[in-house]
C-alpha cells in the first residue's frame, strides 16, 4: 500500500516535497554499522540489518529475506570484504547495479591497522608513532626470557608468530571500534544518503550533527571511565579490541583466538596461557554467546572473568546502539580491570 501511495504521488508529478518520496532502502551488516546508519536516517525510515545480534559476522548464512533486502537496497553499507567477504560476494551478486555500495574500511580519513597475527602482543603498538611512548611502561612484568616477545623489539613481532596461509584482506576489520572512525563513516553514509535522495540532504546533514554529538560523547565517556586502569594487563577472547586499544590507550595483552575468529591451535592457547602469566593479566574477557571452557582453557581459577561485547549483540539494535557499545566496552573494562574493594 505505502509503495503504491509513493508511486501513484511520484507519477503524478506530486513528489516535490520530501514528504511525498519513498524513503531510500538502506541495508546495513552489522548492528554497530546499522546503528550509524539509523542515526543517519533518523525520520526518514529504517535500516535493514543483516548479522542480527548475536549473530557472529565471520561466517554466516544469508537468510533469503535477506538476500531480497540485498536487491532492493538503494545503499548498502557494510565494513568490507576484511570483515565479511561472503556479504561482499552476495551484494555483487544480488545488488541493483544502481545501487550504491559503502564499504566502510575503504573510505578516505579511516584510520586503518593492520590484521595482527600474533598471539601475544608485546609490541602491538610498534609500528605506531602516536604509541611509541606506551610500549615500555605497560610490559613492566614481562620475563626478558620470554620468546613469545624476543621478535616484538625488532619490529617483527606481527609476522612470525603464525601464518596460516587464509586471506585476511590485510587489514583489522573491526574499526568500528574506533569513534573516530565512526564519524567519518556517519559523514560518509549522510553525504551517500543526500546523492540517493537529494529533497532530505538537509535531514541527512542535522541527522549526521547530532549523531556526531553522541558518539563525540560517548568517546569522552570512555575516556573518563578508563582513567584508572590505562596500561593494566588484560587477555581477549578474539583479536578484536585493537582499534579500541589505540584509540582508548588500552594494550591487550594476547588474544586467545584470530582476528577471524577462528578456533586456535594448540601452540597458540599455550602462548596465551604463558603470557597471562607472564603479564600478570589481571582479566581475561569472554564475548556473549562463547563457551566459556575456552576462557577456562587458559586461564586459572585467580584471573577475574569479564565479557566484552564488540558487536553490541547484548545491546538493542538502532540509533542508540553505537554509542551505548563505545561505553559498555568502558564500564566492562573498568569492572574487571578496576581496583576492588
Ligand atoms: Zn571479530
Amino acid at each position: 500500500m505505502r509503495w503504491a501511495m509513493a508511486g501513484m504521488l511520484l507519477a503524478g508529478g506530486a513528489a516535490g516535497s520530501a514528504g511525498a518520496q519513498t524513503a531510500p532502502r538502506v541495508v546495513a551488516d552489522i548492528p554497530p554499522v546499522q546503528s550509524l546508519a539509523a542515526m543517519a536516517m533518523a525520520g526518514v525510515g529504517e535500516v535493514e540489518l543483516i548479522v542480527p545480534p548475536g549473530a557472529s559476522p565471520h561466517g554466516f548464512t544469508l537468510r533469503p529475506s535477506q538476500a531480497g533486502a540485498l536487491e532492493r537496497a538503494d545503499l548498502v553499507i557494510s565494513i568490507g570484504p576484511a570483515l565479511a567477504p561472503w556479504l561482499d560476494e552476495a551484494a555483487d551478486a544480488l545488488a541493483r547495479p544502481e545501487a550504491v555500495r559503502l564499504d566502510l574500511l575503504d573510505l578516505p580519513g579511516t584510520h586503518a591497522l593492520p590484521f595482527r597475527e600474533a598471539a601475544v602482543f608485546a609490541g602491538g603498538h610498534d609500528h605506531d608513532d602516536d604509541h611509541a611512548a606506551h610500549d615500555e611502561d605497560g610490559h613492566d612484568d614481562h620475563d626478558p626470557a620470554d620468546a613469545a616477545h624476543a621478535g616484538e623489539h625488532e619490529g617483527e613481532g606481527h609476522d612470525d608468530a603464525g601464518h596460516d596461509g587464509h586471506d585476511h584482506h590485510g587489514l583489522d576489520p573491526h574499526a568500528w571500534l574506533n569513534p573516530d572512525n565512526a564519524l567519518v563513516w556517519l559523514d560518509a553514509i549522510a553525504d551517500a544518503l543526500a546523492r540517493i535522495d537529494p529533497a532530505r540532504a538537509e535531514t541527512y546533514a542535522a541527522n549526521a550533527a547530532a549523531g556526531r554529538a553522541r558518539i563525540e560523547a560517548a568517546a569522552r565517556t570512555a575516556e573518563e571511565l578508563l582513567e584508572p586502569v590505562h596500561h593494566r594487563p588484560y587477555v581477549v577472547f578474539h583479536d578484536a579490541y585493537r582499534h579500541f586499544e589505540e584509540r582508548f590507550d588500552m594494550p591487550a595483552s594476547a588474544a586467545v583466538s584470530l582476528g577471524d575468529a577462528a578456533s586456535p591451535g594448540a601452540r597458540r592457547v599455550a602462548e596465551v596461557r604463558e603470557a597471562i602469566e607472564t603479564t600478570r593479566a589481571l582479566c581475561v574477557f569472554a564475548e556473549p554467546q562463547m563457551p566459556a571452557r575456552l576462557i577456562d582453557s587458559v586461564a586459572g581459577d585467580e584471573v577475574r572473568r569479564g565479557v566484552l561485547d564488540p558487536l553490541g549483540a547484548t545491546l538493542t539494535p538502532g540509533p542508540e546502539l553505537y554509542p551505548a557499545l563505545i561505553e559498555a566496552m568502558a564500564k566492562s573494562l573498568l569492572e574487571c580491570l578496576g581496583d576492588r574493594a
